[in-house]
C-alpha cells in the first residue's frame, strides 16, 4: 500500500452530541485503494467518523480533505462516495434489478448504458439472472448482495460500509468476508469498513483503525495490531491476551510475576513500569521444575483445533492455549521465549483488565443485547 496515494485525510475532527464529546482531534489518512476498517467497541465513534466522510454529518471542528480538496460542507451526494448501512435501506416494492439501476436513473444515464451496468454487477455479486425477482423476497445474504450492487453501480470512488453483514449469520458471513474483498481488490476502489468484530477486521483489511473513547488507538496492519499492540486496550480488544504489569529493567529484560525474562523490546527508561502481553499461543507447557513460572490448571475446555487452558499464577489467572490436555488442579509449568512477549508504555487502560482478556467473547454477549437497535435518519435517506 505504500506507494499508494492520500485520498482522504481527516484533520483534527471534533464531534460532541450534547456537550458530550464523541470524536475528540481526530486525525487519519487513507490511501486510494486501501481496505481500511475502523474497530472499536460500539459508541467508540466508529459511525460517526463514517458520517462525518459521507458528509451527513458536519464536525464541530477540524477539516475533511478529498484530494487535498477541503470537502466541510459538501453535501453527501457531491462526494465521491457512496455507503452500505447495515440495513441495507433496499426499495421493497422494486426489482433487484431496479434497486440495482436507481441511483443510475437518478442520474439521467442513459437506458442501455444502465441495462449493460446492471449486468455487471448482476454478474459482480453473484447475483445473475435474478433480475426480476422482488427484493422483497430474497433473504439476508441476497439483500446484501443487491445493496452492494447497488451502492457500486454507480462507480463510487470510495465506499462506506456500516457493519454490513451484521444482520448475517455466521457462515453467510464469513462468506461475504471473502467476497467482498474479493470485489474490493478487482475494482482496486478505496473501502472504509465499520465493524465491532476483531476477526472479521483482521481478516479483510489492509489497515485497522482501532478506535476507544472517540480516539484511535492505533492505526496499522494486521499484523502489525496483534503483533505490536500500542497500548493494553488493543492487546485486549484484539485477540485473546494476559496482560500484566512488569517492571524493564534494561533493554531486552524484563521482569513479570516474579521473573526475570529476556525480551526483544528496548527503549524504555531503567526500572519503568510497563505493561506485557503474552499471546495464549505463545506460552508452553513444560514440566513444573523446568517452568519459568509455575501455577495451577483451574480449568480446561476443548476448543477442536487446541485446549484452553486457564492457570492461577501468583493469583493472576492466565489464559494458555495448548494441543496437550492438561488437568484441573495440576500444576504446570510455563516457558515463554523472548520474542512471545511484548512490552507496552503503561497507559490510562493499564490495570483495567483484570485477569486473562477475551473481549471478543464479552463483546458476543454485549452485541446480542443490542441487536436490532440501528439508526433510522441515515437509512431513510
Ligand atoms: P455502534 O456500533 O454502537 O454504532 P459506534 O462506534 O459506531 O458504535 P457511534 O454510532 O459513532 O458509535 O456513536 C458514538 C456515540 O455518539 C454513542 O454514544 C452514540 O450514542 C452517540 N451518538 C451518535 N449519534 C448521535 C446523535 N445523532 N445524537 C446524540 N448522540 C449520538
Amino acid at each position: 500500500m505504500e506507494n499508494k496515494s492520500c485520498l482522504i485525510d481527516l484533520k483534527n475532527i471534533s464531534v460532541s452530541f450534547d456537550g458530550v464529546q464523541i470524536l475528540d482531534k481526530l486525525n487519519l489518512s487513507i490511501k486510494d485503494g486501501e481496505f481500511i476498517t475502523f474497530l472499536g467497541p460500539s459508541g467508540c465513534g466508529k459511525t460517526t467518523t463514517l458520517r462525518v466522510i459521507a458528509g451527513f454529518l458536519q464536525p464541530d471542528s477540524g477539516d475533511v480533505l478529498f484530494e487535498n480538496k477541503n470537502m466541510n460542507g459538501v453535501p453527501p451526494h457531491k462526494r465521491q462516495v457512496n455507503t452500505i448501512f447495515q440495513r441495507y435501506a433496499l426499495f421493497p416494492h422494486l426489482t433487484v434489478a431496479e434497486n440495482i439501476a436507481f441511483g443510475l436513473k437518478v442520474k439521467k444515464t442513459p437506458k442501455a448504458e444502465i441495462a449493460a451496468k446492471v449486468q455487471e454487477m448482476l454478474t459482480l455479486v453473484n447475483l445473475k439472472g435474478f433480475d426480476d425477482r422482488m427484493v422483497e423476497s430474497r433473504s439476508g445474504g441476497p439483500q446484501q448482495r443487491v445493496a452492494i450492487a447497488r451502492a457500486l453501480a454507480v462507480d463510487p470512488q470510495v465506499l462506506l460500509l456500516d457493519e454490513p453483514l451484521g444482520a448475517l449469520d455466521l457462515k453467510l458471513r464469513k462468506d461475504m468476508q471473502v467476497e467482498l474483498k474479493k470485489i474490493q481488490q478487482s475494482l482496486g476502489i478505496t473501502f472504509i469498513y465499520v465493524t465491532h468484530d476483531q476477526e472479521e477486521a483482521l481478516s479483510m483489511s489492509d489497515t485497522i483503525v482501532v478506535m476507544d473513547g472517540g480516539k484511535i488507538q492505533q492505526i496499522g496492519s494486521p499484523t502489525d495490531i496483534y503483533n505490536e499492540p500500542k497500548n493494553a486496550f488493543v492487546a485486549d480488544f484484539i485477540g485473546e491476551s494476559n496482560i500484566v504489569d512488569g517492571v524493564m529493567h534494561a533493554d531486552k529484560i524484563v521482569e513479570f510475576s516474579g521473573h526475570v525474562f529476556d525480551c526483544l523490546d528496548k527503549g524504555f527508561g531503567k526500572d519503568e513500569a510497563v505493561d506485557v502481553v503474552v499471546r495464549p499461543e505463545d506460552v508452553d507447557v513444560v514440566p513444573v521444575e523446568k517452568g519459568m513460572l509455575t501455577g495451577t490448571v483451574t480449568s480446561v475446555t476443548f476448543k477442536g483445533v487446541h485446549y484452553e487452558i486457564i492457570v492461577d499464577i501468583g493469583g493472576f489467572l492466565w489464559m494458555i492455549q495448548s494441543t496437550d490436555i492438561q488437568h484441573v488442579g495440576d500444576k504446570i509449568g510455563l516457558e515463554i521465549e523472548p520474542d512471545a512477549i511484548h512490552i507496552m508504555k503503561k497507559s490510562e487502560y493499564s490495570g483495567t483488565f483484570g485477569d486473562f482478556s477475551s473481549y471478543s467473547e464479552e463483546f458476543d454477549e454485549l452485541s446480542d443485547v443490542n441487536a436490532g437497535v440501528s439508526r433510522e435518519d441515515e437509512e431513510d435517506e
